[in-house]
């Protein structure tokens, strides 16, 4: 059997199988196409391709696809085969420079948001070879962008590396203002640690709200959840650990760095951490292990929930985005240094943060704005809707004495000037961890909590990235201009400290108090996708992504409405989904249950009038209030389903879903799972949250 390091990454078409595989001067030509960004020559192209199918068969591939992810935020792939016909009707295995490069696949089904009608009928695939081709299943997997003919992104990937090039630009000025001239090129990190649920594939299937939403739509609380906190952390059952060690292996082969696996907070709920990557690959792994999770979950049986919240009354599932800026040179500039200068480099970088997240709270609000989030957010068990960032009390403590001119701690008897001064010591402080905060400073890096589970990091990566480049830009625009470097970046610092302290809150998000505050200070609190997406359109935001050129504004146009139709489509199978489970299965079970009982009711009438028939009249009476309910709640969500297919305009639908239909979605819900409590367990016609949560053994 092979060790770990031996088969790591073995079947990745990574940077040293290129090495040894392609003749010295393609992988040279590919290193300046790596590094200048221009398209790859054909012939050099050509000889790429023939050695990658070469390696690929070698491992037993017989198909390529271009792998992408488009805006529905799954990856999409088309297979297509080596195989080429020959004259004499035998054939050989071929795979071409011009195949490696571009694909078109036949994309007039994926979302487009009305670009595609506007410039071309068709998109195609382009290589990205700052990722690494790989074999999934017998398939060469080559990672592609996905754009339309007139240039447009139809894809995640795309904006993302757009934003990495935009942050590399700006953040290059300042290092320069700093001196730090070896440094030639800087790349945003990311670590996304992802949780998901993993429950019995029996059960699942007996569930139509899981199988088509991915969330239950009903089922009342068990009487055990998560309130013992014995999960957390807990000891891993012997089947989850087959499944982890399985799901670690095919990462690995697949060259992620999968690292951390535990239980999570609640019944049947886990967490995968990777050791952090380059920001696209970070993103095009994250991708991968979503999709490894599901397939290895099924060789044992069971299936892996992405969805943001499976179950109500138990915590939903997130992904903390851990995010940082490093240089070719392997300097993690939110990392705080030893000497005034490099001190006072990280609190220019930290100040960039701090505004970026404070001028663009909005965008990064809509970077993780779904349907599925919307019940985590805000619910005590995910950060609250409104964007803060906690940084701890010493370095808020830093911050205040260089916004007051004040001196810092017991010892130090000089006022904190920034770039003189060594910053004083705090502790990197790993135990007093605020759970409850959007964004986190964790001592070198930032924890962006909100993103939901299932969602690609692209999006909020891209926001976080195009907003700290533009703040960076405008830094960079004074401080060149400056006469005395050290002064300016002293009180530009300071005046940032001033103007953006209000973002920065270390205190308990979960708490109404909370709320009250951010108002006055404030802050956005856009509760739900249709509150937040139209900000998407606003001027400021429109301006950033055009002047950093990661989005058109064409391209915001066309994201918006996908976002919004995602939101309504997702919520159209939801209210489908609740009235064929309530008219085929609940109903008809709760009205056998009251026949039963006034069966029962009859024959103890018949043997005596005496007898007590209090339990079968006091239930056949609650159940029947509550199905004349639920039928009425079914009469409405139809009536408002048609209503909602007429509204043309998709954000006007999504408000019309939000304000009109979840509540009455709600309602349905109470009646229905309140029946569940009172029909016998072997009666129900779902396996209950108990049968669920406690399925994996
Ligand atoms: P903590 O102790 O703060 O939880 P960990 O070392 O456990 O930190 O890291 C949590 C996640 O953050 C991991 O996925 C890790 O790889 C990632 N991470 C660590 N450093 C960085 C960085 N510089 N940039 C991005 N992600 C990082
Ligand atoms: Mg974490």
């Amino acid at each position: 059997m092979k060790t770990v390091p031996e088969y790591f990454g073995c079947d990745v078409f990574s940077a040293s199988v290129m090495k040894e595989r392609l003749p010295e001067e393609t992988y040279k030509e590919l290193q300046r196409t790596l590094e200048t960004g221009h398209r790859l020559d054909l012939p050099v192209a050509n000889v790429i391709a023939n050695a990658m199918k070469d390696w690929a068969m070698e491992k037993g591939a017989t198909h390529f696809t271009h792998w992408f992810q488009p805006l529905t935020g799954i990856t999409a792939e088309k297979h297509d085969s080596f195989i080429t016909p020959k004259k004499d009707g035998s054939i050989i295995m071929e795979f071409s420079g011009k195949e490696l490069i571009q694909g078109e696949p036949d994309a007039s089904s994926f979302p487009s948001g009305g670009l595609r009608a506007t410039f071309e009928a068709r998109g195609y695939t382009a290589w990205d070879p700052t990722s690494f081709a790989f074999i999934k299943d017998g398939v060469l997997c080559i990672p592609t962008a996905f754009c339309s003919y007139g240039g447009e992104a139809l894809d995640k990937k795309t904006p993302l590396l757009r934003s990495m090039e935009a942050i590399n630009k700006q953040t290059l000025r300042v290092l320069k203002l700093f001196g730090n001239e070896d440094v030639i090129s800087v790349k945003t990190t990311v670590g996304p640690e992802q949780e998901y649920f993993l429950i019995d594939s029996d059960v699942y299937h007996k569930r139509k709200d899981l199988v088509y939403t991915g969330r239950t739509l009903f089922g009342a609380k068990p009487p055990k959840g998560q309130e013992l906190d014995d999960h957390y952390f807990g000891a891993i059952k012997p089947r989850v650990q087959a499944f982890m060690k399985d799901l670690d292996e095919e990462l690995w082969r697949l060259g992620v760095l999968a690292k951390t696996e535990h239980n999570e907070a609640a019944p049947a709920q886990h967490e995968l951490a990777p050791i952090y990557a380059t920001t696209n690959i970070a993103t095009d792994h994250n991708q991968i292990t979503m999709e490894t999770m599901q397939k290895c979950a099924k060789k044992h049986n069971m299936v892996c929930l992405l969805h943001e919240k499976p179950f109500a009354g138990v915590n939903g599932s997130g992904k903390h985005n851990n995010w940082s800026i490093s240089t070719n040179t392997g300097a993690n500039l939110l990392e705080p240094g030893d000497t005034p200068a490099e001190n006072a480099q990280f609190l220019l970088f930290l100040c960039a943060v701090i505004k970026a997240v404070d001028d663009y709270q909005d965008l990064l609000r809509v970077s993780i704005a779904s349907a599925g989030n919307d019940h985590r957010l805000g619910g005590q068990e995910a950060p609250p809707a409104i964007v803060s960032m906690f940084l701890g009390e010493e370095l808020t403590s830093i911050l205040e004495a260089i916004e007051n001119d004040e001196a810092y701690g017991a010892k130090e008897k000089e006022l904190l000037k920034v770039g003189v001064h060594v910053l004083p010591r705090f502790p990197k402080d790993t135990t007093d961890r605020n759970r409850t905060s959007p964004l986190a400073f964790t001592g070198n890096k930032f924890e962006f909590r909100m993103l939901g589970s299932s969602a690609s990091v692209a999006g909020p990566n891209t926001t976080l990235n195009t907003a700290v480049a533009e703040v960076l830009s405008g830094f960079a625009d004074e401080l060149e201009g400056a006469d005395d470097f050290e002064s300016a970046l002293h009180s530009l610092i300071k005046r940032v400290i001033r103007d953006h302290k209000r973002i920065i809150f270390n205190g308990n998000g979960y708490d109404d108090a909370w709320v009250k505050e951010a108002q006055e200070r404030g802050l956005l609190n856009l509760v739900s996708t249709p509150d937040c997406l139209p900000y998407m359109l606003h001027q400021k935001n429109v301006e950033l992504y055009t002047k950093h050129k990661v989005y058109s504004e064409a391209e915001i146009k066309a994201h918006y409405e996908i976002k919004n139709e995602k939101y309504c489509k997702l919520l159209n199978i939801e209210v489908l989904t609740m009235i064929d489970m309530t008219k085929k299965d609940i109903l008809p079970c709760v009205s056998r249950q009251i026949h039963e009982l006034a069966d029962t009711l009859l024959s103890k009438k018949a043997i005596s009038e005496s007898i007590d028939g209090s339990y079968e009249e006091t239930l056949i009476t609650k159940l029947s209030t509550l199905c004349a309910s639920a039928f009425d709640d079914v009469r409405k969500l139809e009536e408002c389903s048609k209503i909602v297919k007429s509204i043309v305009e998709s954000d006007a639908a999504a408000f019309y879903y939000k304000l009109n239909i979840i509540p009455v979605m709600e309602d349905l819900r109470e009646a229905v799972d309140e029946m569940e409590t009172l029909c016998p367990s072997d009666k129900w016609c779902y396996p209950s949250y108990g049968d669920l949560l406690f399925s994996v053994k």
